[in-house]
Order: C-alpha cells, then sequence, then structure tokens
C-alpha cells in the first residue's frame, strides 16, 4: 500500500531526510516514533504529497507521488491526514465540516452527506455535536471531529502527526479509542505518536526515527523490551 524507496529530503542545504526505505501493507498500523526535530513529520507529510520528494521513490496507493505527472488531489481523495492541530472549518458547524469534501470533491447528493456525517459522528461518539460551532467543542472533542472528516472520503490510508500531543491528558483517552477503533477495523495506519502505551497495545509495528534515518524498526515486543541499536535504548529510557 505504502513503497518507499532510498526516500531523501533537502531542506535547502539542510538534509532532513537521508535515505529512508520502507514498505506498508494493507491494513498495517505502524507507528513512528523518535526524538523531536528527527524528521518523523516530514517523513509522514512526503506520503501525501504536503513534501515534495527530494530525491528517491514514494509510491502510496498506486500513485508514484515521486512522479511530477501524479494527480496529487486523486492521491489526497485516498489518505487521510489528522494533524496535531485540528484545523477545523471554524465558520462550519460540526456536520458540515464533515459533508463539505464529499460534497465538493466527490460530488455527492446532500441528503447523502448528511447521512455519512451523521454515521461518522456516531462512529466517533460525537452525534450530540451535530450542530454546534467547532470552537464550542473541547480540543479531544474536535480532535475525533477532524478524523471523522478525514473519515468522510473513504480514506485507503490515515496518517497522524501527533494526533493527541496539543490535547489536555484527559482527552487523549477518547481520541485513542476512535484511533483503536479504526485499527480493529482493518483501516492502514501511519501514527506518529508519542503515546508509547498505545504504540505497544495497536501497533503492527514500530518504526524509530532518528537524525532521518530509520535507526530500527519492528514489532513492539521487540522494539520496546529488546532494542538491538543504543540510539532506540537511549531513546526509550527518556519516554518509557
Ligand atoms: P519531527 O516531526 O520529528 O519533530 P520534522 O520533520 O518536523 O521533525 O523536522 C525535521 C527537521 O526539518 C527539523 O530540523 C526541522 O527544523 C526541519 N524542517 C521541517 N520542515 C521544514 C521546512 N518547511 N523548512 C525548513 N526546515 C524544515
Ligand atoms: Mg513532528
Amino acid at each position: 500500500m505504502i513503497h518507499i524507496k532510498n526516500l531523501h529530503k533537502y531542506f535547502g542545504e539542510s538534509h532532513v531526510l537521508r535515505g529512508i526505505s520502507c514498505d506498508i501493507q494493507p491494513k498495517e498500523v505502524v507507528c513512528v516514533i523518535g526524538p523531536s526535530g528527527s524528521g518523523k513529520s516530514t517523513f509522514l507529510r512526503c506520503m501525501n504529497a504536503l513534501e515534495s520528494v527530494s530525491e528517491g521513490e514514494v509510491q502510496v496507493n498506486g500513485f508514484a507521488i515521486h512522479d511530477a505527472k501524479t494527480d496529487i488531489n486523486k492521491l489526497r481523495e485516498s489518505v487521510g491526514m489528522v494533524f496535531q492541530r485540528f484545523n477545523l472549518f471554524p465558520h462550519m458547524t460540526v456536520l458540515e465540516n464533515l459533508m463539505m469534501a464529499p460534497m465538493s470533491l466527490k460530488g455527492m447528493k446532500r441528503a447523502e452527506a448528511v447521512s455519512l456525517a451523521e454515521n461518522l459522528l456516531a462512529k466517533v461518539g460525537l452525534s450530540d455535536k451535530r450542530d454546534a460551532w467547532p470552537s464550542s467543542l473541547s480540543g479531544g472533542q474536535q480532535q475525533r471531529v477532524a478524523i471523522a472528516r478525514a473519515l468522510a472520503m473513504n480514506p485507503s490510508i490515515m496518517l497522524f502527526d501527533e494526533p493527541t500531543s496539543a490535547l489536555d491528558p484527559e482527552l487523549v483517552g477518547d481520541v485513542l479509542q476512535v484511533m483503536k477503533t479504526l485499527a480493529t477495523e482493518g483501516m492502514t495506519m501511519v501514527i506518529v505518536t508519542h503515546e508509547m502505551g498505545f504504540a505497544r497495545e495497536v501497533a503492527d509495528r514500530v518504526i524509530f526515527i532518528d537524525q532521518g534515518v530509520i535507526q530500527e524498526e519492528g514489532t513492539p515486543q521487540h522494539l520496546f523490551t529488546t532494542p538491538t541499536n543504543p540510539r532506540t535504548a537511549a531513546f526509550l529510557s527518556k519516554v518509557l
């Protein structure tokens, strides 16, 4: 579903991703961990062309992102992304936030978009917020709406960049629960996270990135209990 070969990314002189190769299978849940500034967000953003690829190959859901001829809008319709900040449209109600992309990008009829949006709100436990403004919701509720909004496009892959980092601790659990449900349903997911407990429980594979390189990867069991790379061990000793 995702095939990355020898990916390099430069910002000017700064060599941020230094030869990343990685294949992700359908239904796989991959958590990406690593120190701040190590290139995790850049890596994720390369997967839906929010960053250009300096060198190497990035294939996502059949789209060759490194190829300038690829239709990036079509790619993004099949790849949902959730950021640390929720970026809901402030001038639209919760329901309208969910209806917008299916109607404008897929030409979905209004009635169908309403029922889709209602189903997704039920899924994230926010049916009662259908007519609320985003600003009236807690951070955790806004993030669950953001997840529902990404799901409204019926994506094949979901990318998450530290979806719970901006939340008060007591709001984190509900968001992780929604992600856990998605994982159980077989969604292909790549999740940059500092929630080690979540990674341990939900990930099929954990990737440790440091200095723009995959230093180590493996099952949560392997990575968290018997890391072989001293960098992984040093990082984990700080966060676990
Ligand atoms: P992480 O998500 O692991 O914290 P990032 O991928 O955000 O790391 O950043 C990796 C490095 O790339 C950092 O040194 C950061 O300053 C740099 N960087 C990220 N985005 C840009 C950008 N748009 N322009 C210049 N440098 C950037
Ligand atoms: Mg980041």
